[in-house]
Protein backbone atom coordinates (compact mmCIF):
# COMPACT_ATOMS: atom_id res chain seq x y z
CA UNK A 1 0.00 0.00 0.00
CA UNK A 2 1.35 3.49 -0.66
CA UNK A 3 1.14 6.15 1.99
CA UNK A 4 0.91 10.11 0.55
CA UNK A 5 0.49 13.12 2.46
CA UNK A 6 -1.27 15.54 0.73
CA UNK A 7 -1.26 19.49 1.29
CA UNK A 8 -4.40 21.56 -0.43
CA UNK A 9 -2.08 24.29 -1.63
CA UNK A 10 -5.89 25.76 -2.66
CA UNK A 11 -9.47 24.76 -2.76
CA UNK A 12 -8.77 23.10 -6.47
CA UNK A 13 -5.37 22.61 -6.16
CA UNK A 14 -3.62 19.54 -4.30
CA UNK A 15 0.79 19.01 -3.56
CA UNK A 16 1.65 15.78 -2.64
CA UNK A 17 4.44 13.68 -1.20
CA UNK A 18 5.24 9.96 -1.60
CA UNK A 19 5.70 8.99 2.31
CA UNK A 20 8.37 6.27 3.57
CA UNK A 21 7.20 6.42 6.93
CA UNK A 22 4.74 8.67 9.41
CA UNK A 23 7.50 9.21 11.68
CA UNK A 24 5.68 11.24 15.12
CA UNK A 25 2.57 12.81 15.32
CA UNK A 26 1.44 14.57 18.39
CA UNK A 27 -0.88 17.41 18.76
CA UNK A 28 0.90 20.56 21.38
CA UNK A 29 -1.43 22.80 23.03
CA UNK A 30 -1.15 25.15 19.96
CA UNK A 31 -0.74 22.77 16.54
CA UNK A 32 -0.72 19.22 15.51
CA UNK A 33 2.79 18.33 14.59
CA UNK A 34 3.56 15.49 11.99
CA UNK A 35 7.40 14.42 10.52
CA UNK A 36 7.10 12.15 8.03
CA UNK A 37 10.38 10.35 5.89
CA UNK A 38 10.26 10.69 2.46
CA UNK A 39 12.50 9.42 -0.63
CA UNK A 40 12.19 13.31 -2.43
CA UNK A 41 12.73 15.63 -0.11
CA UNK A 42 13.94 13.36 3.20
CA UNK A 43 12.51 14.22 6.12
CA UNK A 44 10.17 16.77 6.97
CA UNK A 45 7.83 18.24 9.30
CA UNK A 46 3.69 20.04 8.98
CA UNK A 47 1.86 21.99 11.50
CA UNK A 48 -1.99 21.77 11.36
CA UNK A 49 -1.09 19.57 8.06
CA UNK A 50 0.95 22.57 6.39
CA UNK A 51 4.74 21.99 4.80
CA UNK A 52 7.21 23.61 7.20
CA UNK A 53 10.62 22.22 6.62
CA UNK A 54 12.39 19.72 4.49
CA UNK A 55 15.69 17.93 4.28
CA UNK A 56 15.75 18.81 0.53
CA UNK A 57 14.88 22.73 0.31
CA UNK A 58 15.10 24.08 3.85
CA UNK A 59 18.83 25.66 2.65
CA UNK A 60 16.94 27.47 0.29
CA UNK A 61 14.64 29.29 2.65
CA UNK A 62 17.18 29.29 5.32
CA UNK A 63 19.34 31.16 3.25
CA UNK A 64 17.43 33.52 2.42
CA UNK A 65 15.60 34.41 5.60
CA UNK A 66 19.40 34.95 6.99
CA UNK A 67 22.14 36.19 4.45
CA UNK A 68 20.43 38.85 2.66
CA UNK A 69 19.98 41.21 6.20
CA UNK A 70 23.22 40.13 7.57
CA UNK A 71 24.64 40.93 4.10
CA UNK A 72 23.28 44.40 4.77
CA UNK A 73 24.68 44.45 8.01
CA UNK A 74 28.05 41.82 8.41
CA UNK A 75 28.06 43.69 12.31
CA UNK A 76 24.54 42.58 13.94
CA UNK A 77 25.75 42.11 17.61
CA UNK A 78 22.51 40.52 18.74
CA UNK A 79 19.70 38.66 16.81
CA UNK A 80 16.28 37.45 17.72
CA UNK A 81 14.45 34.56 15.99
CA UNK A 82 10.61 34.75 16.95
CA UNK A 83 9.21 31.47 15.60
CA UNK A 84 11.59 29.15 14.08
CA UNK A 85 11.22 25.98 15.98
CA UNK A 86 13.02 24.16 13.26
CA UNK A 87 16.59 25.81 14.18
CA UNK A 88 17.52 26.13 10.41
CA UNK A 89 17.78 29.79 10.92
CA UNK A 90 19.53 29.68 14.22
CA UNK A 91 22.32 27.88 12.71
CA UNK A 92 22.90 30.10 9.79
CA UNK A 93 22.68 32.65 12.11
CA UNK A 94 25.08 31.15 14.07
CA UNK A 95 27.45 30.91 11.39
CA UNK A 96 28.44 34.82 11.89
CA UNK A 97 31.25 35.10 14.46
CA UNK A 98 30.48 38.74 15.06
CA UNK A 99 26.81 37.71 16.64
CA UNK A 100 27.12 37.58 20.19
CA UNK A 101 23.76 36.55 20.84
CA UNK A 102 20.87 34.96 19.45
CA UNK A 103 17.69 34.70 21.52
CA UNK A 104 14.85 32.70 19.54
CA UNK A 105 11.44 32.74 21.03
CA UNK A 106 9.04 29.74 20.05
CA UNK A 107 5.78 29.13 21.57
CA UNK A 108 5.86 25.39 20.97
CA UNK A 109 8.69 23.46 22.66
CA UNK A 110 7.41 20.00 21.22
CA UNK A 111 8.09 21.51 18.01
CA UNK A 112 11.95 22.13 19.33
CA UNK A 113 12.17 18.67 21.14
CA UNK A 114 11.02 16.68 17.77
CA UNK A 115 12.98 18.91 15.38
CA UNK A 116 16.21 17.90 17.61
CA UNK A 117 15.44 14.22 17.00
CA UNK A 118 13.71 14.00 13.50
CA UNK A 119 15.60 17.03 11.93
CA UNK A 120 19.03 16.75 14.15
CA UNK A 121 21.29 18.89 11.35
CA UNK A 122 18.46 21.43 10.77
CA UNK A 123 18.23 21.80 14.74
CA UNK A 124 21.91 21.36 15.34
CA UNK A 125 22.88 24.97 16.58
CA UNK A 126 19.70 25.06 18.94
CA UNK A 127 22.34 24.50 21.98
CA UNK A 128 25.05 26.96 20.80
CA UNK A 129 26.31 28.66 23.87
CA UNK A 130 25.30 31.69 21.80
CA UNK A 131 21.74 30.93 21.52
CA UNK A 132 18.81 31.81 24.28
CA UNK A 133 16.08 29.39 24.14
CA UNK A 134 12.38 31.24 25.51
CA UNK A 135 9.59 28.92 25.04
CA UNK A 136 6.38 31.80 24.87
CA UNK A 137 4.67 33.70 22.74
CA UNK A 138 6.59 35.51 20.73
CA UNK A 139 3.86 38.94 20.48
CA UNK A 140 4.24 38.93 24.45
CA UNK A 141 8.15 38.52 24.64
CA UNK A 142 8.81 41.88 22.38
CA UNK A 143 6.58 44.34 23.52
CA UNK A 144 7.60 46.57 25.47
CA UNK A 145 11.50 46.28 24.36
CA UNK A 146 13.61 48.88 23.93
CA UNK A 147 16.66 49.24 20.73
CA UNK A 148 17.66 46.17 21.59
CA UNK A 149 17.84 44.07 18.86
CA UNK A 150 20.61 44.56 15.70
CA UNK A 151 18.15 42.03 13.96
CA UNK A 152 14.93 40.58 14.03
CA UNK A 153 13.97 37.28 12.03
CA UNK A 154 10.13 36.67 12.32
CA UNK A 155 10.19 32.57 10.87
CA UNK A 156 6.53 32.30 11.66
CA UNK A 157 3.73 29.78 10.54
CA UNK A 158 1.19 31.37 8.21
CA UNK A 159 -1.01 33.97 9.67
CA UNK A 160 -3.16 31.18 11.22
CA UNK A 161 -3.71 29.65 14.59
CA UNK A 162 -0.91 31.00 16.87
CA UNK A 163 1.08 32.64 14.16
CA UNK A 164 -1.28 35.22 13.49
CA UNK A 165 -0.79 37.77 15.57
CA UNK A 166 2.93 38.11 14.11
CA UNK A 167 1.35 39.26 11.03
CA UNK A 168 -0.66 42.67 13.07
CA UNK A 169 0.63 45.80 13.23
CA UNK A 170 0.83 46.08 16.89
CA UNK A 171 3.57 43.70 16.70
CA UNK A 172 5.22 44.78 13.61
CA UNK A 173 5.31 48.16 15.77
CA UNK A 174 7.02 46.71 18.27
CA UNK A 175 9.49 45.24 16.56
CA UNK A 176 10.28 48.80 15.54
CA UNK A 177 10.45 49.57 18.83
CA UNK A 178 12.99 46.93 20.19
CA UNK A 179 15.37 47.43 16.97
CA UNK A 180 18.12 49.39 17.18
CA UNK A 181 18.68 52.36 14.53
CA UNK A 182 20.20 50.24 12.06
CA UNK A 183 18.23 47.34 12.82
CA UNK A 184 16.50 44.95 10.23
CA UNK A 185 13.34 43.40 10.56
CA UNK A 186 12.97 40.20 8.08
CA UNK A 187 9.31 38.95 8.24
CA UNK A 188 7.09 36.23 6.29
CA UNK A 189 5.77 37.85 3.23
CA UNK A 190 3.80 34.51 1.84
CA UNK A 191 3.10 34.02 -2.08
CA UNK A 192 2.27 36.41 -5.14
CA UNK A 193 0.36 33.78 -6.83
CA UNK A 194 -2.70 32.68 -5.23
CA UNK A 195 -5.58 34.41 -4.15
CA UNK A 196 -5.33 33.83 -0.17
CA UNK A 197 -1.36 34.39 -0.47
CA UNK A 198 -1.81 37.44 -2.26
CA UNK A 199 -4.02 38.83 0.61
CA UNK A 200 -2.11 38.27 3.18
CA UNK A 201 1.09 39.31 1.47
CA UNK A 202 -0.65 42.75 0.65
CA UNK A 203 -2.17 43.10 4.29
CA UNK A 204 1.70 42.41 5.36
CA UNK A 205 3.16 45.20 3.23
CA UNK A 206 0.91 47.47 3.68
CA UNK A 207 1.31 47.84 7.53
CA UNK A 208 5.06 47.02 7.31
CA UNK A 209 5.13 50.42 4.93
CA UNK A 210 3.17 52.30 6.72
CA UNK A 211 5.69 52.12 10.04
CA UNK A 212 9.00 51.66 8.01
CA UNK A 213 10.77 54.36 6.32
CA UNK A 214 12.40 51.65 4.22
CA UNK A 215 10.53 48.46 3.55
CA UNK A 216 10.79 46.31 0.44
CA UNK A 217 10.15 43.27 -0.70
CA UNK A 218 12.08 39.70 -2.14
CA UNK A 219 11.37 36.83 -3.48
CA UNK A 220 13.05 33.32 -3.56
CA UNK A 221 12.40 29.81 -4.82
CA UNK A 222 10.61 27.89 -2.47
CA UNK A 223 9.51 24.06 -4.62
CA UNK A 224 7.57 22.63 -1.33
CA UNK A 225 5.35 26.06 -0.70
CA UNK A 226 2.37 26.69 -2.62
CA UNK A 227 3.08 28.04 -6.47
CA UNK A 228 6.98 27.58 -5.19
CA UNK A 229 7.13 31.24 -5.33
CA UNK A 230 7.92 32.66 -1.78
CA UNK A 231 8.39 36.44 -0.39
CA UNK A 232 10.44 38.01 2.60
CA UNK A 233 9.76 41.07 3.28
CA UNK A 234 12.98 43.10 4.54
CA UNK A 235 12.36 46.68 6.92
CA UNK A 236 14.52 48.98 8.78
CA UNK A 237 14.95 52.74 9.67
CA UNK A 238 17.65 53.34 7.92
CA UNK A 239 19.33 50.47 5.41
CA UNK A 240 18.50 50.14 2.71
CA UNK A 241 19.57 46.48 1.29
CA UNK A 242 20.83 47.65 -2.15
CA UNK A 243 22.22 50.96 -1.45
CA UNK A 244 23.94 49.76 1.42
CA UNK A 245 24.39 46.17 0.60
CA UNK A 246 28.20 45.34 2.13
CA UNK A 247 29.32 43.12 -0.72
CA UNK A 248 32.87 42.53 0.10
CA UNK A 249 32.33 42.42 3.80
CA UNK A 250 30.00 39.46 3.53
CA UNK A 251 32.56 37.83 0.87
CA UNK A 252 35.44 38.33 3.41
CA UNK A 253 33.53 35.70 6.19
CA UNK A 254 34.27 33.43 3.49
CA UNK A 255 30.93 31.64 4.14
CA UNK A 256 29.64 28.58 1.75
CA UNK A 257 26.44 29.50 0.86
CA UNK A 258 23.89 26.96 -1.47
CA UNK A 259 21.48 29.27 -2.53
CA UNK A 260 22.05 32.81 -1.72
CA UNK A 261 25.31 34.65 -3.25
CA UNK A 262 26.13 38.36 -3.76
CA UNK A 263 24.32 38.63 -6.95
CA UNK A 264 21.46 37.02 -5.57
CA UNK A 265 21.34 39.81 -3.14
CA UNK A 266 20.62 42.19 -6.12
CA UNK A 267 18.54 40.17 -7.79
CA UNK A 268 16.18 39.04 -5.68
CA UNK A 269 14.63 42.51 -5.00
CA UNK A 270 14.05 43.09 -8.51
CA UNK A 271 10.38 41.89 -8.92
CA UNK A 272 7.84 40.85 -11.62
CA UNK A 273 5.52 43.41 -12.73
CA UNK A 274 2.44 41.79 -11.18
CA UNK A 275 4.16 41.77 -8.12
CA UNK A 276 4.94 45.07 -7.79
CA UNK A 277 1.51 46.06 -9.13
CA UNK A 278 0.26 44.54 -6.43
CA UNK A 279 2.46 45.52 -3.81
CA UNK A 280 1.16 49.02 -4.77
CA UNK A 281 -1.96 48.75 -4.84
N1 LIG B 1 9.78 27.83 7.54
C1 LIG B 1 8.50 27.65 8.03
C2 LIG B 1 7.38 28.03 7.14
O1 LIG B 1 7.30 29.16 6.70
O2 LIG B 1 6.56 27.18 6.83
C3 LIG B 1 8.33 28.21 9.38
C4 LIG B 1 8.71 27.11 10.29
S1 LIG B 1 8.82 27.45 11.94
C5 LIG B 1 8.72 25.84 12.47
C6 LIG B 1 7.39 28.30 12.47
C7 LIG B 1 7.25 28.27 13.98
O3 LIG B 1 6.62 29.45 14.42
C8 LIG B 1 6.44 27.10 14.51
O4 LIG B 1 7.27 26.19 15.16
C9 LIG B 1 5.43 27.76 15.46
O5 LIG B 1 5.24 27.04 16.65
C10 LIG B 1 6.07 29.11 15.68
N2 LIG B 1 5.12 30.16 16.11
C11 LIG B 1 3.88 30.39 15.61
N3 LIG B 1 3.32 31.41 16.26
C12 LIG B 1 4.22 31.86 17.18
C13 LIG B 1 4.22 32.90 18.15
N4 LIG B 1 3.14 33.69 18.29
N5 LIG B 1 5.32 33.06 18.92
C14 LIG B 1 6.41 32.27 18.76
N6 LIG B 1 6.46 31.26 17.86
C15 LIG B 1 5.39 31.06 17.07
Amino acid sequence: MELWYTEEHTENVRFSIKVKEHLYTAKSPFQTIDFFSSEEFGTFFTLDGLMMVNEKDEFIYHDMITHVAMATNPYVKKALVIGGGDGGTVRELTRYPGIETIDMVEIDEMVVRASQKYLPLTASQLDNHRVNLYFEDGIRFIHGKKKEYDLILVDSTDPIGPGEGLFSKAFYQDCFNALTDTGILINQHESPYYDRDVREMKRAHNKLKELFPISKVYQFHMPTYPSGYWLFGFASKTLDPLKDHQREAWEELGLDTKYYNSDLHQGCFSLPSFVKNMLEE
